[in-house]
């Protein structure tokens, strides 16, 4: 993005009043809080439709690393590719929390899938040998576990992306067996006493990344996203979470220093991305 428009759109976030410390800056312990507080950021009526994109997104790239963790640290079972269990795993904790908010988290997740899939064109063989499924795949993952958890909210969005009634059946029972794979792996360690350390650790991002950096801090994702891993998986290591320059926009899970790693360039492209399907005419 431009300097200019940048520094526009920082004047239009703060005058748009978004990031009121009223409904963001809550200090927070517990399951229920954590989730609390994602879901008043989500559901905040002033937020802006891109800010919303961007955070939506980032909360959804978060729970897909915590995935990784998970897998890593919990030695869950990976019956299929990992990529696979992260998504599903970053699907599945969303569509649980039963809010509006978290419905539209998870279709911003699809479109984020769709409009990446639109911006790399055309299929190379790497993207067919890689460890990820294909972007569009994604999405339309996303949709199906969607309609699969419950059909009577979702048909509409299904149809919207035109997955048809046979494959919404389908869904269903994919979704049925993935909830309860994870449910075997997630519940036993649901509301333990015990705690995990996690530690948040916000580097340095620099005036080109700034709306990113301000984005991602004011939005208290990380933080409330470190409440429920310290909270709900019965993790024993120290965990960190380091929001970094990466000269990428990417997300990364590091098992060595059992650490998230989310690069401010990350949200930035989030924020390209969706100013551009705006621009374009698109829908949100
Ligand atoms: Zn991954």
């Amino acid at each position: 993005m431009p300097e200019r428009v940048l520094k526009l759109f920082v004047a239009f976030v703060v005058s748009l009043g978004f990031f009121s410390p009223l409904a963001l800056a809550k200090p927070s312990s517990g399951k229920e809080k954590s989730q609390s507080e994602i879901s008043e950021i989500l559901a905040d009526r002033t937020l802006d439709k891109t800010v919303r994109f961007v955070i939506n997104n980032t909360l959804y790239t978060l729970y897909h690393e915590v995935g990784h963790l998970l897998v890593d640290k919990q030695q869950w079972p990976v019956l299929g590719r990992e990529e696979d269990v992260a998504d599903n795993f970053a699907t599945y904790i969303l569509l649980t929390q039963k809010r509006r908010a978290f419905e539209q988290a998870l279709k911003d997740a699809a479109l984020g899938w769709r409009l990446e899939g639109e911006a790399r064109g055309a299929r190379t063989a790497d993207d067919f040998y890689g460890e990820h499924s294909l972007d569009l795949q994604r999405a339309y993952q996303i949709v199906c576990m969607m309609v699969g958890e419950d059909r009577r909210t979702f048909a509409a969005t299904a149809v919207e992306w035109g997955i048809d009634r046979r494959r919404q059946s389908g869904c269903k029972d994919d979704y049925e067996q993935i909830s309860r794979s994870l449910e075997q792996l997630i519940s036993p360690n649901r509301d333990k006493n015990s705690q995990a350390e996690v530690t948040i650790n916000y580097e340095r991002a620099g005036a080109r990344l700034a709306l990113a950096y301000k984005t991602l801090r004011e939005s208290r994702l990380l933080e409330s996203v470190a409440d429920d891993i310290r909270n709900n998986y019965g993790l024993t290591v120290p965990v960190l979470i380091t929001a970094t320059v990466c000269d990428e926009p990417n997300a990364f899970y590091d098992s060595q220093s059992s650490e998230i790693i989310v690069c401010y360039e990350l949200l930035d492209d989030y924020f390209d991305m969706i100013n551009a399907h705006l621009e374009a005419g698109g829908g949100n």
